[in-house]
C-alpha cells in the first residue's frame, strides 16, 4: 500500500468540501451518479469500437446500497473504470482547465465562494461534504488488477491493488458522525435516496438502481428496486418535461449549477432525424477566451452516447452553448474526423446555429442583455468568421456608444438616431471607453452631435476591417482618412494661408509622418494623428505584434 499527497489545487478544492461550504450536501449523489453514468456511457462506447476488449456490457447498471448500521452509503456502477494510473491522475489532482484561476479568485472573494465554484461543478470531491472517509475500489474494463483508493480528505490517500475487484467502480461514504441524528442528512434513509435520485438523476439514461427490503408473506428479502424513470429529456415534447428536469439536466451535463438562461430544443424529422436540446447558460466560463477552451454539445447516435464536446457541430463564436444532440442515422463509429466531413453533420450545425440566433434574438430585453454582457464579445468573432450569419449576427449585436453612457445600442438603434447628412456608422476602437471619448478623434464628432460607437474589444479590431456595412450604412473609423465634416470653417481657403506651414511641418516631419494637412475635425485639440483609411489601427498593430506577425 502507497501513501500519497494530493496536488495543492485538489488539496484546497477538498479542503472547502470537508468544511461544505455549500448549504445543500444533498448533491453529491447527484455528481457520483453523474460520474458513473459517464463510465457507462463509456464502456458501452468502448466495447463497440473495440471487439476484444474484455468488457461486460449485458446488463449495464447503477446500484446504490445503504448501511444503516455501518452508516455508509455506496454507490457502484459496473462501468469503465480506471486503472491505477488513472485512479491516481483523476482523482489525486485537477485537470481542469482554469482550476488555479478559480482558485483565485476564491481566496478574493470569500462570501461568494459557493457562487464562484458553482461554475466549476466539484464533482467526486462532493462525498467530502457528507463522509469522513471515502473508499473506492475499481477495475478497469478489460484489466485483471483493481485498484483500491481511501482518504479522508486531509492532505493525503492511500492506493493499492486488489485481485477480486469487479468490472467497474464502487464508491463507499462512511457518512459523517455529526449528520446521524439530523433526519436531513441520513443518506441511509431509503426515502431521502428516492427523493434526491428523483430530483436531481432521474433522467440519467441507465437504471438506478437501490437495494431495499420487501416483506411478504412474514418474509423478509433484499431486491434491487429501479428508482429512475431513465427517460432521455430531449426526446420527449416539451410540455411533457417539468422545468426543473431541465434545470437538472443542465446541471448534468454542464456542471454549471446557475440555472440556464436558455431551454431551445429541436426535433427535425424527415430524412434526416435528430433531436437537440441546447442551454445557453447564464453566465460565462472562467475559460471562455482561454485558448483551450472545448467546444460543442454531446452527441448521442439513437440514445447512444458517442462523444463530449462534439464541436464540429457548433461554431466557436457559439463554444458557450451546452446541450445534447441525437442523430438517428449516424454511424456509432463515427470518429471526429469524419465528423468534420460529413455532410448531414454541417447541416444540422447550420440549423443549430440559426436556431440559436434566433433565440437570441427574441430574447427579452433583461435576458438579452445579461446574455450580451457574458457571451457578446465571443459572439462577435462570428462577425469575422461565420460569413453566411453576419447579417443576423449583426442585427443581436450591441455596442457602446456616445449616445448612452449607460446602455448600450444596437446598429438599428444607431441607424435610428443619425442626423441628416450623416452617411456612416462612425466608431473609435480602443482600450477603455474613457481613453475613447477623449481621443482628439471625437472633437469634431461631439461638436455635429454625430453617435460615436466605443469599441473596447480585442475582437472588435478584427470584424470593424472585414464587415463591409450595415443596412447600406459603411462603418467608418473618426480615426482614420479623411473625415469630412462640414465644421462651417472653408478648409481650402484655409490651406492657401497655411501651405507654408504645412509644407514645412511635411519636410521636417517626413521620416514620421505622410503628410500633414489642415482638418475639420478638431475643435479644441491643435493637432492629431490619423492612420489612413488602410492602415492598421494602433491596436491591431500591437496585437500583431504580440502574436509575434
Ligand atoms: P468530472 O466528472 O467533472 O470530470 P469528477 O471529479 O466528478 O469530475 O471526476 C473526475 C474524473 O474521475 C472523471 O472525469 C472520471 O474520469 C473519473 N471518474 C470519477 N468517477 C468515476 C467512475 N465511477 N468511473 C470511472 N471513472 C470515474
Ligand atoms: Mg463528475
Amino acid at each position: 500500500m502507497e501513501t500519497l499527497e494530493f496536488q495543492a489545487e485538489a488539496r484546497q478544492l477538498l479542503q472547502l468540501m470537508v468544511h461544505s461550504i455549500y448549504s445543500n450536501k444533498d448533491i453529491f449523489l447527484r455528481e457520483l451518479i453523474s460520474n458513473a453514468s459517464d463510465a457507462l456511457d463509456k464502456v458501452r462506447l468502448a466495447a463497440f469500437q473495440d471487439k476484444d476488449l474484455n468488457a461486460e456490457t449485458s446488463d449495464l447498471h447503477i446500484e446504490l446500497e445503504a448501511d444503516k448500521q455501518q452508516r455508509t452509503l455506496t454507490v457502484r456502477d459496473n462501468g469503465i473504470g480506471m486503472s491505477r494510473d488513472e485512479v491516481v491522475d483523476l482523482i489525486g489532482t485537477i485537470a481542469k482547465s482554469g482550476t488555479a484561476e478559480l482558485l483565485r479568485k476564491l481566496k478574493e472573494s470569500k462570501d461568494s465562494s459557493a457562487d464562484l465554484i458553482g461554475q466549476f461543478g466539484v464533482g467526486f470531491y462532493s462525498s467530502f461534504m457528507v463522509a469522513d472517509k471515502v473508499t473506492l475500489v475499481t477495475r478497469k474494463a478489460g484489466q485483471s488488477q483493481g485498484t483500491r483508493w481511501e482518504s479522508e480528505g486531509e492532505g493525503t490517500y492511500t492506493i493499492d491493488s486488489v485481485d477480486d475487484a469487479p468490472q467497474g467502480t464502487s464508491v463507499t461514504l462512511h457518512l459523517k458522525p455529526e449528520d446521524a441524528e439530523d433526519h436531513l442528512f441520513d443518506y441511509t434513509a431509503e426515502y431521502k435516496i428516492r427523493e434526491i435520485v428523483r430530483r436531481y438523476s432521474d433522467f440519467i439514461t441507465w437504471p438506478v438502481r437501490l437495494k431495499v427490503e420487501k416483506t411478504e408473506n412474514d418474509e423478509t428479502k433484499t431486491e434491487f428496486e429501479t428508482i429512475n424513470s431513465m427517460k432521455a429529456l430531449w426526446a420527449r415534447s416539451k410540455d411533457e418535461v417539468a422545468e426543473d428536469e431541465y434545470k437538472e439536466f443542465y446541471r448534468h451535463i454542464s456542471h454549471d449549477w446557475t440555472d440556464p438562461l436558455e431551454i431551445i430544443q429541436m426535433q427535425a424529422e424527415g430524412t434526416f432525424e435528430y433531436q437537440a436540446l441546447l442551454f445557453i447558460p447564464s453566465r460565462a466560463p472562467l475559460d471562455l477566451f482561454m485558448r483551450e477552451s472545448k467546444r460543442g454539445p454531446q452527441l448521442y447516435v439513437k440514445r447512444v452516447f458517442i462523444m463530449d464536446e462534439c464541436e464540429a457541430l457548433m461554431p466557436e463564436y457559439l463554444r458557450f452553448v451546452k446541450g445534447v444532440v441525437d442523430a438517428q442515422d449516424l454511424s456509432l463509429n463515427v470518429s471526429r474526423e469524419i465528423l468534420q466531413q460529413d455532410r448531414q453533420i454541417q447541416l444540422m450545425r447550420r440549423r443549430l446555429v440559426k436556431k440559436i440566433l434566433s433565440t437570441i434574438k427574441s430574447m427579452d430585453a433583461e435576458k438579452y442583455q445579461t446574455f450580451w454582457k457574458e457571451f457578446g464579445a465571443a459572439v462577435k468573432e462570428g462577425l469575422v468568421n461565420d460569413f453566411d450569419n453576419r447579417e443576423s449576427i449583426l442585427e443581436i449585436a450591441s455596442f457602446a456608444s456616445t449616445h448612452d453612457p449607460e446602455k448600450p445600442t444596437t446598429l438599428k438603434g444607431y441607424v435610428e438616431r443619425m442626423k441628416d447628412g450623416q452617411e456612416h456608422i462612425y466608431y473609435l476602437t480602443g482600450a477603455s471607453r474613457s481613453i475613447i471619448e477623449n481621443s482628439p478623434h471625437m472633437e469634431a464628432f461631439k461638436a455635429k452631435g454625430y453617435e460615436v460607437l466605443i469599441l473596447t474589444d480585442a475582437i472588435d479590431e478584427m470584424w470593424v476591417g472585414s464587415v463591409p456595412e450595415f443596412d447600406g450604412r459603411q462603418f467608418q473609423s473618426v480615426a482614420k482618412g479623411q473625415v469630412d465634416l462640414d465644421t462651417g470653417s472653408d478648409t481650402e481657403e484655409k490651406s492657401k494661408d497655411f501651405a507654408g506651414l504645412l509644407s514645412w511641418m511635411t519636410e521636417t516631419l517626413k521620416d514620421n509622418i505622410k503628410e500633414v494637412r489642415l482638418s475639420s475635425r478638431l475643435t479644441t485639440s491643435p493637432a492629431c494623428i490619423v492612420g489612413d483609411s488602410n492602415d492598421v489601427t494602433p491596436t491591431l498593430e500591437k496585437m500583431y505584434r504580440a502574436m509575434g506577425q
